[in-house]
């Protein structure tokens, strides 16, 4: 018997209203169905809102300190659940277990982080230029946040969300992935046992198509924040920013590793499978293009297929295994159409570019590490987001022309350069297009106590993570007290 999930709203776990659910199967594995969950429409994202808003208003008036002590708490829980959770987002989503651990941990890590925020969300007091007056700005809850998240990051994405908008104080609703709703559900278990109220916290699962444009309509939530593609992210925009909500948006990469004559090439090496199939690539900061300097481009490129091709395919919950399946049929039918374009772009095709049906894979989404040669920055290949293991090789003569191709892309979330000379190194952190940039490691890997996002198509310019994700999840309050006890002009009464 599958395992069947509800929304969570107003405290209550309850179905669609309209009774209908959908099945979501592993992977890796379709004869393996994850569970059965609400197919909601916008009335149960009417509901939910209405919930938020109750128990915003009491919510707002619980002191910061405390509300992060029940974040602190769904941290804890999250530690003491975490394989069982991991486990089960594995078979959600198809990646190796390994990284459904890290992407649990990194929940682990920013429920901490956020708790001890609650302490700080500092504000500022500054000199005011009349006498007898003090000024100060601090930090108010936004309202009720809605939030959309993708499937690849089924908990580390709706955790940095989730909990840095509880502890700013506002009340909140997710609309989790279609793919990977049960981990958000865990989640939702989670907050409800570390006994934040009915209302604060709500779920709605459902299709963007349906709850997520509801949300982006609705007038009772104030500010969105969403994690996706940039197509999506475009029209989310648009629709919100008409109603003059906030909107936060973390979208699409097409990141690049630089490797320069100089680097240690092993490191380089290992960096780059890492980036570029790790999560099967199907990471906003997987590493797609790989940018090698010609006098080692040869060497480097023997010994990446070498060791590309020996890359252990399979069910991620085999501790062996090192590249999962693709999340869906649609996702590996629009990986194996960008092969094509490639192929059709004269690039060379030097490694995979089809379907893995081995065994017991041939009941999954499974498709080999792919590696073009001889990539030009203007084909689509170069270009697009293609989310999935394919990695494009150019080669350049030296260093400036290597960090030109990096910048020569619409998107600008990650990016790498491995070399030993550190002036060539500090160059490119001042000159690379990018919001994050790794001195000799890859594209991924970000930490949750630093910003994290991008310029150019990758976003709107918010970055979450650390402390600047309170400008997504709180406005400023200015604050003047006058206690002279007489009428004092600004600008007007102030003597030179
Ligand atoms: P997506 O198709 O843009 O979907 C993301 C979320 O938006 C899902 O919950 C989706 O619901 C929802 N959605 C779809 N259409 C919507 C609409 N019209 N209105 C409101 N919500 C809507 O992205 P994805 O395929 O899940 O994820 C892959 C993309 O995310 C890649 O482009 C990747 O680079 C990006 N990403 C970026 C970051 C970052 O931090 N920069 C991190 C991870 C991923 P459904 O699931 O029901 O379609
Ligand atoms: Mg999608």
């Amino acid at each position: 018997m599958p395992h069947h999930f509800n929304n969570y709203v107003a405290g209550r776990w309850v179905p669609a209203a309209s009774g209908r659910s959908v099945e979501n199967r592993n992977p890796a594995n379709t004869d393996d169905v994850v569970g059965v969950f609400p197919a909601s429409g916008a009335e149960d994202l009417n509901e939910a809102v209405a919930a938020a808003r109750a128990a915003y208003e009491r919510w707002r008036k619980v002191p910061a300190p405390v509300r992060a002590l029940k974040v602190q708490r769904a941290g804890e829980l999250l530690r003491e659940r975490k394989e069982e959770i991991s486990r089960q987002m594995t078979r959600e989503m198809g990646k190796v277990i390994a990284e459904t651990r890290g992407d649990t941990q990194e929940g682990i890590d920013t429920a901490f982080y956020m708790a001890g925020e609650g302490r700080r969300l500092f504000g500022v007091t500054t000199p005011v230029e009349l006498p007898d007056k003090f000024g100060m700005a601090f930090r108010r809850p936004v309202g009720v946040a809605g939030l959309i998240t993708p499937w690849n990051f089924p908990m580390a994405i709706p955790t940095w969300k989730v909990f840095p908008a509880l502890v700013a104080g506002n009340a909140v609703v997710i609309k989790p992935a279609t793919y990977t709703p049960a981990t958000v559900c865990e989640l939702g278990l989670i907050l409800e046992e570390a006994g934040v109220p009915p209302g604060v916290f709500n779920v709605v699962c459902g299709p963007g198509s349906t709850v997520g444009e509801a949300m982006l309509e609705h007038p009772g939530v104030d500010v969105i924040s969403f994690t996706g593609s940039s197509e999506v992210g475009r029209h989310i925009n648009e629709v919100a920013g008409k109603k003059l909500k906030r909107v936060s948006l973390e979208l699409g990469g097409k990141n690049a590793q630089i490797v320069l004559a100089d680097a240690d090439l092993e490191l380089a090496l290992e960096g780059v499978l890492w980036g570029a199939f790790g999560t099967t690539g199907q990471r906003c900061t997987a590493t797609s293009r790989l940018i090698l300097e010609e006098k080692i481009h040869d060497k480097f490129v023997k010994k990446l297929l070498d060791s590309a091709a020996a890359l252990k395919l399979g069910d991620g919950l085999d501790e062996s295994v090192q590249v999962g399946p693709l999340v869906s049929a649609t996702q590996r039918e629009t990986v194996h159409s960008y092969v094509e374009v490639g192929k059709e772009e004269g690039a060379e095709l030097a490694l995979g570019g089809e379907f893995y049906e081995e065994g017991e894979c041939k009941k999954g989404y499974f498709y080999r590490p792919t590696v073009f040669l001889g990539v030009k920055p203007t084909m689509r290949i170069a270009r697009e987001e293609i989310f999935g293991p394919v990695l494009s090789v150019f080669k350049v003569r030296d260093a400036d022309e290597a960090i030109e191709v990096l910048n020569d892309s619409s998107y600008g979330l990650s990016s790498s350069i491995y070399t030993r000379d550190v002036n060539l190194a500090f160059r490119a952190v001042e000159d690379l297009e990018a919001g994050i940039t790794y001195v000799n490691g890859p594209t991924i890997g970000a930490e949750v106590h630093l910003p994290f996002g991008g310029v150019k198509d990758t976003g709107n310019g918010h970055r979450e993570g650390s402390f600047t994700v309170f400008d997504v999840f709180t406005e400023w309050k200015t604050v003047y007290v006058d206690y002279s006890g007489k009428l004092q002009r600004a600008q007007l009464d102030v003597e030179e």
